[in-house]
């Protein structure tokens, strides 16, 4: 090809693919794509002489993968080709790439595919086969044109196909809407005739007026409510009208400025019983209006009963102003505003926002800002909102002098159903205006009936339960959860009725506060639902109420469940005060726990034992009450395992060291089980406890003695047994011990000092050792200042003094155990010094004081150098005489000589 015939073809495949755009944006269906773009590519018979479309189609679709769409053959009449062109198409989905397959015969040389993917497809949907005259697979510029045909064809597929998609989702909206607006036409049809029949004798009675007082406030009441459902029912079908264009203004002359004023002055009083200020503005206007009266009517008291139910404080503002060629009304209130990005949707029939807790009330069904919006454009004006959350709002109503005219030919098409002021009003009654609308408390002497408390925020309803359940009930009333648990905290009521839905704490928020208030826990609660069926009540009572009722609900019904959950709350709570008497009196120490270990009771018994108050709680394990961890690690473990193998095996008993508040070890014998009931299964872990410190002091005392005493009976030295009295007395009785032994002619004094004469003792413990101490602390019980141990044979003058830290009393126990001890060691004493020859009693008795003045050395250096009290040291000692087997005055020698502690001399 020379370079002229190149930049010819060029020129002639860009112009083709300009047009085949054209044609395929242009085309309104997926047919007119494949027929006008094959259409355009035939003009290119320089490049191709025949052109296939083909769709492929999805697998499973029997065995041909694609069909042919459009196809435009010139050079293959016979259509010979169209088989070898199917599949080289089919080969070409295949691989996803072009190809090109070379011909015999009949005009045409070769064949090229082109695969199509439509914009955001993975796999190709089409593919475009084209025979050339001339091999041309080969030729850059060619394969590029085809490849940009591909991409216009699958362009054009895939935009079309978006759109038929969005169509037909609209139109299902489209459909879906009207079927809703015929619906809600129909609904509120068929009920304006029943209740229209039901307010015609309602009235008639009524106005008979010779009805006893009771059921004449009851009828009213049942008046006002059939009013607003007619209400409620109008407004439906005026807006199911609007949507089926069959609503149109009937203009006739209005004075605006006066219309306004009566609105306000039979609206202001409701605003300022609220609580709010109430400010107007309303000029007269240039000209005269022609508009729709009750149109108007229904758009200005919409927005101020918004405004009203609104704005918890503040104020109100109404004003009127020419503008232009119209007239601006505006409503302005200081209330909870309205987020920027909810602004558009509130103007949307049925949308409401999340229920706001400052609203006065939580009522309405979100179709008044709609028809708000509906009927200022059918009026030829429209509504524009500035907002901004606990601010305020201004709802502005710009409406020409004269409404649009309209052909009213068609049938049936007339204004909107008229609700003047009092309509608005009766709804508006039935909110929460503060406190004149909230239902009193019927008077009644209270005590004798069971106090109920109501939680409702539709005054009329909370009015209407008060008044019937007063013979029964002394009724409290609350607007909302929050009020109610407050009400319920100052006076317990014995049951709660409680809406669900209310602003602020709802319904089962209030059921959660009243389970976790201790004071409350047990109380009946039962809620009151307008949402009706199975989950909306397992719901309600999984939150923990005791029964849910749902609105409309049968009085007597509503009747029976009160008094049942009293009397069965009331059956509760004696069972659970018999329990608390019972365990109160109790002499030993009890705790009830539940079986997580939770503590929900104990005595006072248990709460002297452990110096912990069930107002310290909550308690579970590990108890404070339980040995301490880190520094006694085996009495923790110990009491842990045995509480383990008590929620195992069911019961547990034993003895355990506990841990006072104040830090000192108690010890108590348990006896533990835990209580099934039938149908609750393991409900309660019950543990009693007896205080046996005392008798496990003893007990270990008793021990101690014995094996005291023993040693006493193996010593074999004097030296010997001077070390056990000293030792062992001290750990014993815990004070210093002063030791005296007397053999023939001779009386010698040791402490853990070592001997000393006693002339050097301090003068009180000198006297009572020689027994002339008058002091008389002998007052059963009373405190003392130590504790003497002499024989009960006067043999000799062998005896100890053990002098306490602090004074204190001595049990009898211990002086029975010190008088043991006393015989045990004089014995030995004795015994020792008897034994052999004068001449060796003598020595044995120098060789006691020998080593006790080197023991007694060897405490000095202790004591100077650890800070030790002389007891101390002289245990330590001990206790490393016992660890490595050597005599206690080797060891003391040794101390002395290397200056080292007793473990390492
Ligand atoms: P309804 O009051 O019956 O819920 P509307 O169509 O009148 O329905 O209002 C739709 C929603 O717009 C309301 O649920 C409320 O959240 C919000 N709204 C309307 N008027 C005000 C206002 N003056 N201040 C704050 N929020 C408002």
């Amino acid at each position: 090809m020379s370079e002229a015939e190149r930049a010819d073809a060029a020129a002639l495949r860009l112009g083709i693919l300009a047009r085949l755009a054209d044609a395929v944006g242009l085309a309104e269906t997926l047919e007119q794509v494949a027929r006008r773009g094959v259409a355009v590519l035939r003009q290119n018979d320089a490049d191709h002489a025949a052109v296939w479309l083909l769709e492929v189609l999805q697998p499973g679709y029997g065995d041909t993968a694609a069909t042919v769409l459009a196809d435009a053959p010139v050079a293959d009449p016979d259509h010979v080709h169209g088989l070898d062109a199917h599949a080289l198409a089919i080969a070409a989905v295949a691989s996803g790439r072009p190809e090109a397959h070379p011909l015999t015969g009949h005009g045409l040389v070769e064949l090229y595919a082109q695969p199509v993917v439509e914009p955001g497809q993975t796999s190709p949907s089409l593919v475009l086969v084209v025979g050339s005259t001339q091999p041309l697979s080969g030729d850059a510029g060619f394969t590029d044109y085809l490849e940009v045909a591909g991409v216009l064809f699958g362009a054009g597929y895939g935009g079309l196909r978006e759109l038929a998609q969005e169509r037909q989702q609209s139109e299902t909206l489209r459909e879906l809407d009207a079927a809703k607006s015929a619906f809600l036409a129909n609904v509120s049809h068929e009920l304006r005739t029943p209740l229209a029949l039901i307010a015609a004798p309602l009235d008639d009675v009524l106005q008979r007026g010779d009805l006893p007082t009771l059921a004449g406030d009851r009828l009213a009441m049942v008046r006002s409510q059939v009013v607003r459902l007619t209400r409620m029912v109008d407004a439906m079908l005026d807006f199911s009208r609007i949507e089926a264009g069959r609503i149109a203004p009937t203009v006739v002359e209005l004075d605006v400025p006066a219309i306004l004023r009566t609105i306000v002055a039979a609206f202001g009083p409701a605003i300022e019983r609220a609580g709010l200020r109430f400010d107007v503005e309303i000029p007269e206007l240039p000209r005269t209006a022609f508009l729709d009266q009750d149109m108007l009517e229904r758009i200005v008291l919409n927005l101020l009963s918004n405004a009203l139910k609104y704005t918890p404080r503040g104020s109100i503002t109404l004003s009127l102003a020419p503008v232009g060629d119209g007239f601006e009304i505006a409503v302005t209130d200081t209330g909870i505003g309205i987020a920027v990005r909810d602004q558009e949707r509130i103007f949307a029939r049925f949308e409401q926002l999340p229920r706001h807790s400052r609203a006065r009330s939580t009522e309405g069904a979100g179709i008044g800002l709609a028809m708000v919006k509906e009927l200022s454009e059918l009026l030829g004006g429209r509504v524009d909102l500035r907002s901004a959350p606990a601010r305020g709002s201004t709802f502005t109503i710009r409406l020409p002098y004269r409404a649009p005219a309209v052909a009213l030919a068609a049938e049936g098409v007339r204004s909107v159903t008229p609700r003047g002021v009092a309509a608005f009003l009766a709804d508006v009654e039935s909110w929460d205006l503060g406190p004149a609308a909230v239902a009193p408390a019927p008077v009644a002497a209270p005590g004798d009936r069971p106090l109920l408390l109501v939680v409702e925020d539709s005054a009329d309803l909370s009015r209407y339960l008060s008044e019937v359940l007063s013979d029964t009930y002394e009724v409290m009333v609350a607007a909302d959860g929050l009020q109610a648990l407050a009400m319920a905290r100052s006076r317990r009521p014995d049951a709660i009725l409680s809406d669900v839905m209310m602003p602020g704490l709802d319904g089962f928020g209030l059921v959660g506060e009243v389970r976790a208030d201790p004071h409350l826990r047990d109380l009946p609660v039962l809620l009151l639902s307008a949402r009706a069926g199975l989950e909306a009540s397992t719901a309600g009572l999984a939150q923990g109420a005791d029964d849910y009722l749902v609105k409309p609900f049968d009085l007597s019904d509503l009747r029976a469940r009160l008094a049942s959950n009293i009397r069965r709350a009331a059956d509760r709570s004696a069972d659970a005060s018999w329990r608390r008497a019972i365990v109160r009196s109790l002499h030993e120490a009890v705790v009830i726990s539940d079986t997580s270990g939770l503590i929900t009771e104990f005595n006072d018994a248990f709460r002297r034992l452990v110096g912990w108050s069930m107002s310290d709680g909550p308690f579970s394990p590990p108890y404070p009450w339980w040995p301490d961890p880190a520094t006694d690690p085996e009495a923790f473990e110990r009491i842990e395992e045995a509480n383990r193998v008590l929620l195992d095996d069911g019961v547990m008993e034993g003895e355990f060291q506990l841990r006072h508040r104040s830090g000192r070890t108690v010890w108590a014998s348990y006896n533990a089980s835990v209580v099934e009931l039938p149908g609750r299964g393991r409900a309660a872990v019950l543990k009693t406890l007896r205080d046996v410190t005392r008798d496990h002091a003893a007990r270990v005392r008793r021990q101690d003695a014995a094996r005291i005493s023993a040693e006493f009976t193996n010593a074999d030295s004097l030296e010997q047994l001077v070390g056990i009295a000293v030792d062992g007395l001290h750990a014993l009785f815990d004070g210093d011990s002063t030791v005296q032994v007397a053999g023939p002619g001779v009386v010698q004094t040791f402490t853990a000092t070592g001997p000393v004469e006693l002339d050097g003792l301090p003068a009180a413990i000198a006297a009572r050792l020689a027994g002339t101490d008058g002091t008389d602390d002998s007052e059963p019980g009373g405190a003392v200042q130590g504790i003497l141990l002499v024989p009960p044979s006067t043999l000799g003058g062998t005896r100890a003094w053990v002098q306490f830290g602090e004074p204190r009393a001595v049990s009898a126990d211990e002086q029975i155990v010190a008088d043991m001890l006393a015989g045990s060691f004089a014995l030995a004493v004795d015994r020792v010094l008897t034994v052999g020859e004068l001449a060796d009693k003598q020595a044995n008795l120098e060789r006691a004081i020998e080593s006790h003045r080197l023991i007694g050395q060897a405490v000095g250096i202790l004591v100077e150098r650890h800070r030790l009290t002389p007891s101390q040291a002289f245990q330590s000692l001990r206790r490393a005489s016992q660890d490595r087997n050597i005599r206690i005055r080797d060891l003391a020698a040794r101390v002395l000589e290397t200056g080292l502690d007793p473990d390492a001399a």
